[in-house]
């Protein structure tokens, strides 16, 4: 991780649709200025901030404890390496622990202040000058220079613990008001009110802090992106053909540039080409720390509320999610261990349910026919038929939760098995 190249992660947000989409860049190469897509999800509105929440609940808590743990043996010696690389070792597992948990947290150990300055610190260590010009700097400067970068790594580790504690308030705090805001299949009593409504009620007689007790619309703050990444960076979008304004503005005075130019641009033409085109506009988020995960989390929360998007639990896995087509679905597209999401195993149980409801019936009314025909002269016939009818539904029962086959269901309604 710590020789990894520059990975950032862009939260993209397209409400007309109804979509979002979390992608991750990485740099092509230590000195370029282009990033590659390394990854791209699709979901519903509001999906991966629910599925942050639920993953990082969970997991978050032993991650901090162990990170406590880690911080105790941190020592001021600067000069013990060996214990140093050991330590490091221990901080980066925890990061890469982290990164499993959510690709919200992979996204921010690129600028991550500890990293960085250790990055300083070894360079000193390993003598990485010496690569450069730097032929000046004496040993004393060197043993300076590294007891500085190391304290400035612990000062940043304990800043960052206090972070990720505070994280697990955060997290919970949004856990309880997406529940009591957005869950549509708890607080029945709340059922007819929008979710404006419902984030109102909550911020008024449950928790006035939530959201700084600002009003829900205003309170994600966009921090400075110019110091954060290469302003004049490149980036490709990977299987990527959709027509998108960014909403990232530029601030090039292009109508004073047009006039003075001349432009050949056919203004005319170009509105006509437009005409019967709809273009979408969305809204990027870069994450690049840990505060932007904060941000990212505030605004998808206040998007959801203004959007009354009505969450609940899928039916199949039991976690939150937004629904994908319709309000009132009931099942997620998460993909479960069969490799079908709980959505499409759904339906598929449902067609297959279908098939032998339909087998069965056919077969009902064949043998009550059969029964019927051959009572006069088969006086055993009204028996058989109730044997065989009881056989059949246990059969039906059975195949339903599949542990019949379908020829094995087959033929004990025909009488073969
Ligand atoms: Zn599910």
């Amino acid at each position: 991780m710590l020789n990894e190249p520059v990975i950032f992660g862009r939260f993209i947000v397209n409400s007309t649709q109804g979509r979002e989409y979390f992608e991750i860049y990485k740099k092509i190469s230590p000195d370029s200025n282009q990033y590659r897509c390394l990854e791209r999800t699709q979901t519903a509105l509001g999906q991966h901030f629910l599925d942050f929440l639920e993953n990082s609940e969970e997991a978050l808590h032993p991650i901090v404890e162990h990170y406590n743990k880690v911080f105790k043996y941190l020592d001021k010696d600067y000069l013990d390496q060996r214990k140093i690389h050991t330590t490091m070792d221990f901080i980066i597992k925890i990061y890469e622990n982290l990164s499993g948990v959510h690709p919200f947290w992979r996204s921010t150990f690129n600028l991550n202040p500890v990293l960085t300055s250790y990055k300083w610190y070894e360079f000193y260590y390993l003598r990485e000058y010496m690569n450069f010009d730097a032929s000046d700097i004496t040993e004393a400067d060197r043993d300076d220079k590294m007891q500085h970068y190391w304290e400035q790594v612990r000062k940043n580790i304990m800043h960052e613990l206090k972070e990720l504690e505070e994280f697990q308030n955060f997290i919970s705090s949004m856990r309880n008001a997406v529940t009591f805001c957005l869950d549509y299949s708890s607080f029945l009593e709340f059922s007819k009110l929008h979710t404006q409504q419902r984030a109102y009620l909550y911020q008024s007689h449950f928790d006035s802090n939530f959201m700084r007790n600002q009003p829900i619309q205003n309170i994600f703050n966009l921090s400075d992106r110019a110091s954060a990444l290469n302003p004049d960076r490149k980036i490709h979008f990977s299987n990527n053909n959709d027509v998108m304004v960014s909403s990232i503005i530029s601030n090039a005075n292009y109508y004073e540039l047009i006039k003075k130019t001349k432009t050949s641009l056919d203004f005319s033409a170009l509105a006509a080409s437009l005409e019967k085109t709809s273009i979408e506009t969305t809204t990027n988020l870069d994450i690049t720390t840990l505060e932007d995960i904060k941000t990212i989390c505030l605004y998808t929360f206040s998007l959801l509320v203004s959007n009354n998007v009505h969450v609940r639990p899928c039916k199949n896995c039991g976690r939150l999610f937004s629904p994908y087509n319709r309000k009132d679905e009931l099942y997620c597209s998460r993909t479960q261990a069969n490799s079908k999401t709980c959505r499409d195993d759904y339906y598929d149980k449902q067609i297959h349910a279908d098939e032998l409801i339909r087998y069965y019936r056919t077969a009902y009314k064949r043998e009550n026919a059969r029964k019927q025909r051959n009572i006069i002269n088969k006086p055993s016939s009204e028996k058989e038929f109730t044997q065989w009818a009881k056989k059949a539904k246990k059969a039906l029962e059975k195949a339903k939760k599949g542990d019949l086959s379908f020829d094995e269901f087959k033929k004990i309604l025909d009488r073969e098995g």
